[in-house]
């Protein structure tokens, strides 16, 4: 089910505990929570797989929560791990991103079960171009445009692409995250690790603390925690310890984050110091940013989290429990709605190029992006000093307000 093995958590249930909470202090009706606690389509696919000398039938999945605000939007995901229940939570979790940083998006998630790191090029595109063939009748710029989430990426959205094209037509509005060179925007690709870095420095800020050479720690050395790195060192800060699926390397003087991108993955870093993937997120440190899986700090080692600040670049990296205890103890946390949102900034841009055909600089899409991850994280802080609430609170009160108030607007009569 969730990611983690030993500590199992309900990721859908989670969020709409989230839901419910803020629907009281909206003083929502329980009829209109319920709307926003259901998932408007699930559709559930087969994928069969050549293999060598047989077929190997997989799982894929699209759920789409939420229209009221506009078209549905979301990644996919290949993992394992993947599940109806944990692709529900995330297509929830788009619905209320989209609502806080205010883009004319609802959510949607998709994904296949299927560990991404056992396939060669040749099957992930087969499989990519199968789920759109399967899902092409609910997708399209103006009802679901997916997006890459862990284990698919600019490639598998340029086949996705070229399959809808077939099917359809032209449209590369259909899906973001593509290729620069195929109809992809500048800045796309390192959004939400930016965002994630801008959000860091701004939480220092606000806890007028000081952002040049405050350390940070990061789970996940992908596309967010990547870029999120990168952003922490350009701002200033230093970054003492990253991981990914290899284990991780620690250096508490600073490490040089252009030296350890070139490496297929940070098993082949040439470094003194190791740790384990997840004993990084134990390091005592004033920034944590968990950017890999959900459910990664749980009730098992929720006392050993020394971080200050912890900036969800990963969806729901912290249960429910281990977020109460956290808090207790003094830990201030930027919500995964809040935190990792450039990645669907960005593709916003991207989707409004591609539909304008007309192409922005990079300079546009960074100053776009920074001033409106302002907008979101002050309007949260602002929301959350006003209903005396921890911030993912104020973060869900905000969105649950917008996406609600759009529902009720449409009208009821279906
Ligand atoms: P990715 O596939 O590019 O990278 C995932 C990273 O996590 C890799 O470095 C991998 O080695 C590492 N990892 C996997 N298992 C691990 C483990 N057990 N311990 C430590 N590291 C492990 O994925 P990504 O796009 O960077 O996404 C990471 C997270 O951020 C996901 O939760 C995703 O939903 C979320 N997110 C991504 C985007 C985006 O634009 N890519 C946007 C918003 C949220």
């Amino acid at each position: 089910m969730s990611m983690t093995t030993t500590h199992e958590h309900n990721p859908f249930a989670e969020v709409n505990e989230r839901v419910s909470r803020a629907g009281e202090f909206l003083k929502l009706k329980p009829g209109l929570i319920d709307v926003l606690q259901s998932c408007e389509r699930e559709v559930v696919i087969a994928i069969p797989l050549r293999r060598a000398d047989d077929v190997e039938v997989l799982t894929g999945y699209r759920v789409q929560h939420s229209s009221a605000r506009g078209p549905r939007k979301g990644g996919i995901r290949f993992h394992q791990d993947v599940d109806l229940n944990e692709v529900r939570a995330l297509a929830s979790l788009m619905t209320w991103k989209t609502a806080l940083i205010d883009v004319p998006f609802g959510g949607a998630k998709g994904g296949v079960a299927v560990d991404a790191s056992k396939l060669n090029a040749i099957e992930k595109e087969e499989i990519i171009r199968r789920w759109t063939r399967s899902l092409v009748h609910v997708l399209g710029h103006h009802r679901d445009i997916p997006a890459p989430d862990m284990g698919t990426d600019a490639n598998t959205m340029a086949w996705l692409m070229d399959e809808y094209h077939r099917l359809e037509g032209f449209q590369p509005a259909c899906v973001t995250g593509k290729p620069v060179e195929l109809f992809g925007a500048p800045g796309r690709e390192e959004a939400t690790g930016r965002g994630v870095a801008h959000i860091a420095a701004a939480t220092l800020k606000e806890h007028d603390k000081k952002i040049k050479g405050a350390t940070v720690v990061i789970q996940g050395f992908g596309n967010v925690g990547k870029f999120a790195a990168l952003g922490c060192e350009e701002l200033g800060m230093k970054v003492i310890a990253v991981s990914d699926v290899t284990g991780g390397v620690v250096d508490k003087k600073g490490l040089e984050i252009k030296s350890l991108i070139i490496h297929p993955n940070l098993s082949m870093a040439e470094v003194d110091e190791r740790v384990g993937s997840a004993e990084v997120l134990e390091i005592e440190c004033n920034i944590l940013i968990p950017a890999a899986l959900g459910g990664v700090i749980h009730e098992g080692n929720v006392s050993r989290i020394k971080a200050d600040f912890i900036i969800e670049g990963a969806n729901q990296p912290i249960t429910s429990a281990a977020d109460a205890a956290l808090r207790k103890a003094g830990a201030v946390i930027v919500p995964d709605i809040l935190a990792n949102s450039g990645g669907v900034m960005g593709s916003y841009f991207e989707w409004t190029q591609n539909i304008q055909e007309f192409t922005w600089p990079i300079e546009k899409f960074r100053r776009e992006l920074d001033t409106r991850m302002e907008k979101a994280f002050e309007h949260t802080f602002k929301v959350s000093k006003q209903y005396k609430v921890d911030l993912r609170t104020a973060a869900f009160i905000v969105a649950v307000g917008r996406v609600a108030q759009s529902f009720e607007m449409r009208g009821r009569l279906v």
